[in-house]
């Protein structure tokens, strides 16, 4: 690699989902590979607070905030999440242009975030490498790549299949873990989703906030698989895991009441049960698990939310009307609190998840599965119990469960049936208790292992981000001769 120090311009889509990977990716970059950053952030008004406060701290990088343009003239009430996404993304592109050309120092290379594939071309126009960043599985974003040979081969709906959709070299994804993007090939957020994932193939290489020894499978087909690689030729470089830091919180007075709680729990022996940012339960569901919770007679943390009865897509629509009286939120069975007030944390709405998986009186997740909180998880050695609600959440679950073995799930998807308070209480004894989740047990603190190798220096992903910074310092270069 050259002597001069290599600048990047990462560029992230609107939503603080996508925006805190693309920051964590920004610092891990300037820290450990010491490459100037500069995070283009497509903004609209729910990150702007966020972002002030990260261009305070001590960040080594550079934010340019990109105000996203007014798309509502463009949208209705029935646009879905992705199409949404992508049409902001294509009415900031000029903002996204001018911003790079306002630089002092024109970016020797630009890696965008998963929903910004549109921006290719403005890379394109600059001569400079252009790199995608998927900040998932190298399974979910092979899918993705993959699925617009089965949208040419495929009659019908996948939801009518009973077959799994095979993907060479790589876990079959089964029927039951068809994630709902898939299932009406008439909506046009599953076309965006196809294009997106043509998107990705067309870039200089793709990023994954995974590493080679979690998916050795996955990764090698990627590389070696010739029928895949006959649809799927783009250079892929697995650097994870890579997962937001957070602040050492001072002993004493300070602390969490939460963290001091723990403090008194023996090592890994309380289960931490949370949905995500966004995720919410039927009522029938949520008073099933406090009973599955209680009948366990195990330890947990639980952040709790107001139920929602409505559907698959529930944890976006609006919760029902709910109060709270001196025992507690009134969705919770009667006297559950009192009840289980020795063993159990119950938490309204949010918690500071990685403190609470950091600390070793923890021992198991309840886990919606995104792959933040399943990142979280694994490098703390915390077992899962896997009960994805929406997105690709049920593939990362089978993952984990199937190929991985580090979590259980219920027998059927929760998004299908709920789960009742027996299989519930079976499965967090299994996960805190049982000799018979001893295996799954002793095979996370292996995963944590090999993550901590990936990243060091020589391990999979430190080499795997070696090679991208070469291959873009050798683009750089190269251009530079002609
Ligand atoms: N999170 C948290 N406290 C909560 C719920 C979520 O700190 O009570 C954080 C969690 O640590 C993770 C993120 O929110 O970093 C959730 O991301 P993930 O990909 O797991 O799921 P999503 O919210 O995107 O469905």
């Amino acid at each position: 690699m050259g002597s001069s120090q290599l600048h990047v311009a990462l560029l992230s889509s609107p939503g603080m989902g996508h925006l805190i990977p693309v920051l964590v990716l920004g610092d891990h970059l300037a820290a450990r590979h010491n490459v100037k950053v500069t995070v283009l952030a497509i903004t609209t008004s729910a990150e702007t607070q966020f972002l002030k406060s990260h261009m305070k701290s001590s960040s080594p990088i550079d934010i340019v905030p990109v105000p996203a343009i007014d798309v509502s003239a463009l949208i209705d009430e029935k646009t879905k999440i992705i199409p949404q996404i992508r049409i902001t993304v294509r009415e900031a592109l000029p903002n996204v242009r001018s911003s790079i050309a306002a630089m002092d120092r024109r970016p020797d290379a630009l890696i965008v975030d998963h929903f910004c594939t549109q921006a290719l071309s403005i890379a394109e126009e600059l001569g400079i490498p252009r790199y995608a960043y998927y900040p998932s599985t190298a399974w979910t974003a092979t899918l993705s790549m993959y699925l617009q040979v089965f949208d040419r081969t495929i009659e019908g709906e996948f939801a009518d299949r009973i077959e799994p959709l095979r993907i060479p070299g790589c876990m079959p994804v089964q029927p039951e873990d068809f994630f709902d993007t898939l299932l009406d090939r008439s909506d046009q957020q599953y076309r965006e989703y196809v294009n997106l994932g043509i998107e990705y193939t067309q870039f200089d290489g793709l990023l994954m906030n995974t590493w080679e020894e979690l998916e050795p499978n996955t990764v090698k087909a990627l590389r070696e698989n010739e029928e895949l690689r006959a649809v799927v030729k783009v250079p892929v470089y697995p650097i994870g895991p890579l997962k937001r830091k957070v602040e050492a919180k001072n002993e004493g007075e300070g602390r969490d009441e939460i963290l001091k709680w723990l403090d008194r729990q023996p090592v890994e022996s309380v289960l931490y049960v949370s949905f995500g940012s966004g995720g919410v339960l039927t009522a029938e569901q949520t008073a099933e698990l406090a009973w599955g919770l209680e009948n366990s007679q195990q330890r947990f943390i639980w952040v709790v939310r107001p139920p929602c009865d409505g559907g698959p897509d529930s944890y976006l629509a609006p919760k029902l009307e709910t109060g709270d009286d001196a025992c507690g939120p009134d969705y919770l069975p009667d006297g559950f609190l009192s009840r289980t007030r020795d063993v159990g944390f119950v938490v309204q709405m949010w918690a500071n998840q990685v403190e609470i998986l950091t600390h070793p009186s923890v021992g198991g997740f309840l886990s919606h599965c995104g792959w933040n909180s399943t990142l979280e998880s694994l490098t703390n050695k915390v077992p899962i119990i896997a009960w994805p609600l929406y997105a690709e959440q049920k593939m990362n679950a089978a993952m984990l469960a199937k190929e991985v073995g580090v979590a259980v799930r219920p027998a059927v998807a929760p998004t299908v049936k709920v789960v009742g308070r027996e299989e519930i209480e079976r499965m967090v004894r299994i996960l805190l208790e049982h000799n018979e989740g001893k295996g799954i047990r002793e095979k996370v603190k292996k995963v944590k292992g090999s993550g901590e190798i990936a990243l060091s220096k020589g391990g999979s992903s430190y080499n795997s981000m070696c090679e991208l910074l070469k291959d873009i310092d050798t683009r750089m270069h190269t251009r530079t001769l002609h």
